[in-house]
């Protein structure tokens, strides 16, 4: 299937996907003139310890709620039949062989963002996508120049406020969005104290949790 266009890839573990999440994602969307928005929960994220609190297909479809009525954004189960760790690389190797013509955004958080060098094969992931950091409290924009200097050296060069990929051209986006602090894991530990998730997650998917009756005894 080839398509033109621009799409972001949010990758997560969406362990309830939340506000924060949508909220990024959207503006986002609004400053890069994206098409489409992919959130692509990891069947199996590499970097967190433990299992995922809520299974990959309830998570996934907290995912797809979250999205109803957002043209253009989806929830994909690309990463939910791959065996293994779900590696954004081989994600994006997909999405690059599967949309010869699209620009790919790969959109993260800037928690994320200043662990990328302990991710599966990281310096081959800026040759498939662009990369848009988005702040995520306490980290604002500024934090991520001093890594993209010190850690990822030699990669990048500057160009006006963001750098470019020297050996594929890929642009890498350093993004303020609006501060939400909101966390799954928060919202995992308000569930098992018995507290209110209201305004934290789309209402549809503050129901799907109490309906699956989710998080409940999480620690
Ligand atoms: P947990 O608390 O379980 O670690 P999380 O809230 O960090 O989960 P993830 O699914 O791991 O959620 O996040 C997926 C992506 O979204 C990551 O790149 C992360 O940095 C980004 N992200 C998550 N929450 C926010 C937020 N509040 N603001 C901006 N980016 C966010």
């Amino acid at each position: 299937m080839t398509r033109g266009g621009s799409m972001g890839i949010l990758g997560g573990t969406f362990d309830p996907v939340h506000l924060g999440h949508l909220r990024a994602a959207e503006e986002a969307a609004e400053a890069l003139g994206l098409d489409e928005v992919a959130f692509v929960p990891a069947r199996k994220p590499p970097h967190k310890p433990g299992e995922p609190t809520a299974s990959p297909e309830d998570r996934l479809e907290m995912a797809r709620l979250a999205v109803v009525g957002r043209p253009g954004f989806f929830a994909s189960d690309m990463e939910l039949f791959r065996e293994g760790p779900s590696y954004s690389l081989d994600t994006l190797r997909v999405l690059g062989k599967e949309r010869p013509g699209t620009d790919l955004y790969f959109l993260l958080g800037t928690d994320a963002f200043v662990e990328i060098h302990t991710w599966h094969r990281w310096e081959e992931l800026f040759s498939h996508a662009h990369f848009v950091v988005l702040t995520r409290p306490p980290r604002a924009a500024e934090d991520v120049a001093p890594y993209v200097e010190q850690t990822l050296a030699g990669l990048f060069s500057a160009e006006g406020g963001e750098w470019r990929h020297k050996a594929s051209g890929n642009r890498l986006i350093p993004l303020s969005v609006t501060a939400l602090d909101i966390s799954a894991t928060a919202i995992r530990g308000l569930l098992a104290r018995g507290k209110s998730i209201r305004w934290l997650v789309p209402e549809p998917v503050r129901d799907y949790i109490i309906l699956r009756k989710l998080y409940t005894d999480a620690p």
